[in-house]
């Protein structure tokens, strides 16, 4: 069987339909691009064949993108020599997609050819819309939920099928921008504004509307401005004087935003700006260039393996139970404050039934007024409709009654942090709702396993950590108490897959995963102010290796009192162990002088009335005065990283963590963990385990022993391994 099938009908039209077997959405593969140039071939030599539609066999999309499995095997295939396989692979596929854009026509009368249309039942990402891209017209149908666009900087490579180079030289640099350099997605409608779709049909239209213009093409209608004669880049190449403004100013602009790290910004830019001087054969090369430059980079591999490959897997449940179906129909979701609320309202988004219970009707009520206020804004941003936001309040029942939680398959409890107010609602709960129901609670700090001892039945008590905002935070931690069954495991990991987030499954252990690599990186900015370091080299050194936030400014974000609690929670349990009082000090006199952070107005940064930014507070130079010798920026940078890593290598080697992948994904998206790197165990195998044992060393006797290498990195070290050799991409750790 093959993904492309060809049919000629009596009007001398050929259909080449799209449809991958055995996905609910087309992927490229290697064997689908032969498969296609089959067609196009057979196509232009048949002369009873006036010309080609290419469409999709599945209902509502086009295709959602490349197999990226494809760039592993290119790179095999030249043996020791990685680089000519990418090259040569990324050059045969563009000589096919030229095939579709020059159709046969003689190159120099430009007359000859044959119109190949591209017909878009809905999304068309990636290599969905370069191949679109190539043909002569594009046409959606108007379908509201479609994606459209080139979202491969994301994943950190970019459109490298000519979609980089055609899409700039149909809109100009400045319109191509936020699609190439944000992978911006539009509805059918949005891409027709922008400029990417050329015409947009009802969706029973589409088919129809593409013969008719394959039937009335005439030769000017199927060559490309930028192969016809005196072709002009819209607002101008980079030696045009607008050009000229443009490239100055996106260069300006993705050194800002990506600080230099992501190669493959970069990469693009150098692309687009070299490409748009040149004829358009001769750009293509130079894009398969630099994204052979770009595929070449550990960097791109490893963001591929972590935000494509790996979280894939995740979300597909490859740490899940062997277990019947555990999908929740109606969840309990107890206290109704800002956790409470979310998960109510990500719950019903995802049509469950939710329970809201809080102490106090007024509290339950605001609870859900939180998702009535979410869907007003989706409708102001036309993201929504009235009747999406009946439906979904219609869904949560907010009440104090606890009798309504009959009938509840999962509770989620998200109640005060207080271990007595917490056990009070498990017992009470476990009276009202059925024998096989699955007790979560959201707790960002206390032990599951004490927790479950509130329970009748700790198989079934299980941890869903959640992190705030709810609604825009993409990981789950789901954590297992020692009690903790396979039931529990698939119930939480169904459900984060229905309200579509990513899980991790890790163990219990204080801080769980993800606040137990960032505390550490919080402490360690806050360190460095009391040493005398320059807070602007601490909070740059940071964004400059990756991070989004620097540690001074993620305090300030998380509150000042938060970081208190944590404290004083933290020294409580590891009394004379405990090694941060020299932090303690500067988070204690913050918040005495009331500085609590962005919620205050004032923290480490100063603020305006509005509650912008304004700078570094002076009042922290005063306090803790500069030393004369300031650290140079690897060190610093090599501090906050460390702090962080060297925790989840622990986390790893302590079996709280069951599975690298999960240690790379959940550090992406629980805390920002530089993700040009892939994640903390993708960036030990960059700099390989050697190197960071040597690291460790340095940093230990300059800075003590919280910087101790683990010994799991020193007997990788002795072998020369890395990480996913080790642990391998499908292996479990512990
Ligand atoms: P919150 O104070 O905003 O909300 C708690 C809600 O629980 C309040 O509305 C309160 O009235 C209600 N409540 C208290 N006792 C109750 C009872 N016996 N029965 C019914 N309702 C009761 O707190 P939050 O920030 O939403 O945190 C809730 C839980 O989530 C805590 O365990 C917290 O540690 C955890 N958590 C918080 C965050 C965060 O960033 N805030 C992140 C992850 C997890």
């Amino acid at each position: 069987m093959t993904d492309f099938t060809y049919s000629v009908d009596a009007d001398g039209v050929a259909t080449i339909t799209w449809d991958t077997v055995g996905k609910s959405m087309n992927v490229m593969n290697q064997q689908g691009f032969l498969d296609l140039e089959v067609h196009i071939d057979t196509a232009l030599a048949d002369d009873a064949v006036k010309g080609v539609i290419i469409t999709s066999g599945k209902e509502g999309s086009f295709a959602g993108g490349m197999d990226l499995n494809i760039i592993a095997k290119m790179k095999e295939s030249e043996g020791d020599n990685p680089a000519k396989g990418l090259f040569e692979g990324v050059m045969g596929m563009h000589a096919i997609l030229r095939k579709i854009e020059r159709a046969g026509m003689d190159p120099k009368t430009l007359k000859g050819g044959k119109p190949i249309v591209a017909a878009l039942p809905g999304t068309a990402l990636g290599i969905g819309l370069e191949i679109p891209l190539a043909c002569h017209r594009i046409i959606a149908a108007d379908n509201q939920k479609a994606k459209i666009g080139l979202p491969e900087i994301m994943v950190g490579i970019f459109p490298g099928a000519g979609g980089t180079m055609r899409l700039t030289r149909k809109l100009g640099a400045m319109g191509a921008s936020p699609l190439l350099l944000e992978g911006k997605l539009n509805d059918p409608m949005k891409a027709k504004a922008a400029g990417v779709v050329d015409e947009v049909v009802p969706a029973d239209q589409l088919l129809e509307r593409a013969k008719e213009w394959v039937l009335n093409a005439k030769d000017a209608d199927i060559v490309k401005p930028w192969d016809a004669k005196g072709y002009k880049m819209p607002g101008g190449a980079p030696y045009h004087p607008a050009g000229f403004m443009t490239f100055v100013g996106a260069s300006a602009m993705v050194h800002g935003k990506t600080m230099g790290v992501y190669p493959a910004a970069k990469s693009l830019l150098s692309a687009v700006y070299e490409g748009s001087m040149v004829p358009f054969d001769t750009a293509l090369k130079i894009e398969a260039r630099w994204f052979t430059n770009v595929l070449m980079n550990p960097s791109s591999s490893a963001m591929i393996r972590s935000l494509f490959i790996n979280k894939e897997a995740l979300e597909k449940g490859a740490n899940r139970p062997a277990v019947a179906d555990e999908k929740v129909s109606k969840v309990g979701v107890i206290g109704a404050g800002m956790m409470g609320a979310g998960i109510a309202l990500v719950s019903a988004l995802a049509g469950i039934k939710v329970v809201l219970i809080d102490a106090k009707q007024e509290a339950a009520d605001k609870g859900k007024a939180y998702t009535t206020a979410y869907m007003d804004k989706g409708i102001a941003r036309k993201k929504a409709t009235e009747e999406k936001k009946e439906v979904v309040l219609s869904l949560i029942n907010a009440t104090t009654d606890y009798s309504a939680l009959k009938g509840c398959d999962l509770i989620v409890e998200a109640v005060f942090e207080d271990i007595g107010v917490k056990a009070e609602v498990t017992k009470k709960i476990e009276e009202i709702v059925g024998e096989d129901t699955i007790f979560a609670t959201n707790t960002s700090t206390l032990p599951i396993t004490d927790l479950a001892k509130a329970s009748k039945r700790p198989e079934q008590f299980i941890g869903i950590h959640f992190f705030s905002p709810v609604d825009k935070m993409l990981l789950v931690e789901i954590i297992k108490g020692k009690a903790t069954g396979d039931r529990a495991v698939a119930k939480a990991l169904d459900f984060v897959r229905q309200i579509r987030k990513t899980p991790i499954v890790v163990n219990d252990a204080r801080f769980f995963y993800a606040n137990r690599c960032i505390i550490p990186y919080i402490n360690e900015g806050i360190r460095l102010v009391t040493e005398g370091v320059a807070p602007a080299l601490i909070e740059n050194a940071a964004k400059m290796v990756g991070m989004p936030l620097g540690p001074l400014q993620l305090t300030d974000e998380t509150s000042i009192d938060l970081g208190v609690k944590i404290a004083k929670a933290t020294k409580a349990a590891m009394g004379a162990d405990y090694p941060n009082d020299t932090v303690d000090e500067v988070l204690f006199w913050m918040a005495d002088a009331g500085r609590l952070g962005r919620k205050a107005n004032a923290g480490f940064f100063a603020y305006d009335d509005k509650g912008k930014r304004t700078g570094l507070w002076e009042g922290l130079g005063e306090k803790y005065s500069l030393s004369d010798t300031q650290p140079d920026l690897t060190e610093v940078q090599h501090r906050l990283l460390f702090a962080q890593v060297l925790e989840a290598v622990r986390a790893l080697e302590e079996g709280v963590l069951m599975d690298i992948r999960e240690g790379d994904v959940g550090a992406i998206l629980g805390w920002g963990f530089a993700p040009w790197s892939g994640g903390p165990f993708s960036w030990l195998d960059m700099i390989g385990a050697p190197r960071a044992v040597e690291i460790c060393e340095s940093l230990t006797a300059s800075h003590g022993e919280r910087f101790t290498a683990p010994k799991l990195l020193h007997d990788m070290a002795a072998k020369n391994e890395s990480f996913y050799e080790r642990f391998g991409a499908n292996q479990k750790a512990a």
